[in-house]
């Protein structure tokens, strides 16, 4: 299967890089900056050579992901499952009364757009066997268990989840596993030193729920890395 990647050059987007290559899949690892993100994933370029694709895709940028989803189309490439992992946490804790809209922009437009945008231009592509989309949500996007703060942040996850729903209501017939995940509080540059799971834990576990297709229990798609339901 080949898996197309957003913000692969760190964080779970790189671990879910080296996970899907070592299971055997084609990468294609969307950076923002491909020159500056060169030192990791040119690791995993010596060891897996053509299984690895690295090319520049700022999910904000509308006319570069349909170029870069033209050109791929134009070598024949086809994709099994796309993952959209890159996302920001801005105005952390920050109260109503202080928050800048410049970040409820900034951050609906690489949280929420970023993915709609990339599955756009990129649905032709998923012609493989076995299809599906990950959207990288975050529990801090339940309704159910919202806490006050974090509103660019949790906003843009709750709305991501909703899409992954529409997605999940349009694209079942066609057999694609849409799943909004949480991939739990890992230690990243996001989640930072504390927290208590490895990015590498939740990268197997996502691919997990690639390979393996096992539909949720609940109404909504929206689990976790192990595959349990969470409250929408
Ligand atoms: P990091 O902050 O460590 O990495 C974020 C990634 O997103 C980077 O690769 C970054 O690229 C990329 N990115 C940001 N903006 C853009 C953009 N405009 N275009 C393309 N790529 C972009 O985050 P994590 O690895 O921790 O998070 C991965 C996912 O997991 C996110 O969706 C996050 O919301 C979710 N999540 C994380 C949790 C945690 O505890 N860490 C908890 C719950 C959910 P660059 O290097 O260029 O900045």
């Amino acid at each position: 299967m080949n898996i197309l990647i957003t913000g692969a050059g760190r964080g779970l987007g790189y671990e879910l890089a080296t996970e899907a290559l070592k299971r055997g899949h084609g990468v294609i690892a969307g950076v923002r900056r491909p020159d500056q993100d060169q030192t990791a994933l040119s690791q995993l370029a010596a060891t897996y050579g053509e299984k690895l694709t690295v090319a520049q895709l700022d999910v904000t940028d509308e006319e570069g992901i349909a170029a870069l989803a033209a050109k791929l189309q134009g070598q024949d490439r086809t994709l099994g499952a796309i993952i959209n992992n890159a996302a920001v946490l801005t105005a952390r804790d920050t109260q109503i009364e202080e928050l800048d809209f410049q970040d409820m922009l900034t951050t609906m437009d690489i949280n929420l757009y970023g993915p709609m945008r990339v599955v756009k231009h990129f649905l032709p592509l998923l012609t493989e066997p076995e299809l599906s989309i990950i959207n990288i949500s975050s529990e801090a996007g339940s309704i159910t268990n919202a806490y006050s703060g974090d509103y660019p942040y949790s906003i843009s996850k709750t709305a991501l989840n909703m899409f992954s729903q529409q997605l999940h209501v349009y694209l079942k017939e066609r057999g694609v596993q849409v799943l909004g995940v949480h991939p739990g509080w890992m230690h990243t540059d996001m989640g930072g030193a504390e927290a208590p799971t490895n990015p590498t834990q939740s990268a197997e576990g996502i691919m997990d729920l690639i390979e393996k297709r096992t539909t949720p229990e609940g109404q909504f798609m929206f689990v976790d890395y192990t595959g349990k339901d969470m409250k929408i």
